[in-house]
């Protein structure tokens, strides 16, 4: 077995192992292989060991990805920052966003969504932890963005993403993903109807699990450690 395959099924084995403990079903849980900096054969293996949703930050390099991957049935995700000038593509070629902070790029996603394609899947980015230098919205501000782009026509806003400040131990690392599981309980009984929280990487995803993560977004476990070569 190659490397991609054993790890994947390891992941696939701790994500089963971690939403037990939590007490939760298994199939509540979907694993995002996140594939960024690695090229279309490491995919293409993945799918192999039977993957289907793949996440991608950089949409250059997503695009010519998925153009060489064009005969298999992946679900993209896009889960990078998002410039308000490329939303085109993001809207034409992803199944789901999940870096959705500001009204004007959730606008544009709606107005660039082909009428041929189902609504985009949208997950709000939420600044947990108040970092300064983090996208995201505040989470104070959650509410009034997420009623607002729940009115968008070709958008599905399915919930929430977040990418927590480091915290070591998986006590620690609960903090904020508690944060983010109350915050959806509160949007829901304000009326949405939201099923998902985007949470959780490798160093982490136990800790989200237990918190109610429902997409657990994993790219070192699964493919290795990236070399960006100077690209970011
Ligand atoms: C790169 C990335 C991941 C995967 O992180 P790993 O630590 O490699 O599992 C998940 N989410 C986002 C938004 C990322 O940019």
């Amino acid at each position: 077995m190659t490397a991609i395959l054993s790890n994947l099924q390891a992941t696939r084995e701790a994500v089963a192992k971690a939403t037990i403990e939590a007490h939760r079903v298994v199939t509540e849980v979907h694993l995002l292989a996140v594939s960024k900096t690695f090229p279309a054969e490491a995919v293409r293996e993945a799918y192999q060991g039977g993957q289907l949703a793949f996440g991608e930050n950089y949409l250059q390099e997503a695009l010519d990805k998925k153009a060489l991957l064009n005969d298999l049935p992946l679900e993209w995700h896009f889960i990078g920052p998002i410039q308000s000038n490329k939303t085109r593509p993001i809207a034409e070629n992803f199944a789901w966003v999940h870096g959705v902070d500001r009204l004007k790029v959730a606008q544009r996603l709606s107005e660039q969504r082909p009428a041929d394609l189902p609504p985009l899947n949208i997950c709000l980015q939420v600044n947990v932890s108040g970092e300064e230098s983090k996208s995201g919205v505040a989470l104070n501000e959650a509410a009034q963005l997420a009623q607002e782009i729940s009115q968008l026509p070709r958008l599905k806003l399915r919930g929430l993403m977040s990418i927590p400040a480091p915290a070591s131990g998986e006590t620690e690392q609960r903090v904020a993903f508690a944060k983010m599981r109350v915050l959806l309980q509160e949007l829901n009984q304000q009326g949405l109807s939201l099923d998902t929280l985007s949470m959780g990487m490798s160093h982490d995803f136990p800790a989200a699990i237990k918190e109610g993560a429902t997409i657990v977004r994993i790219g070192t476990a699964i493919f290795g450690t990236r070399d960006y070569g100077g690209q970011k």
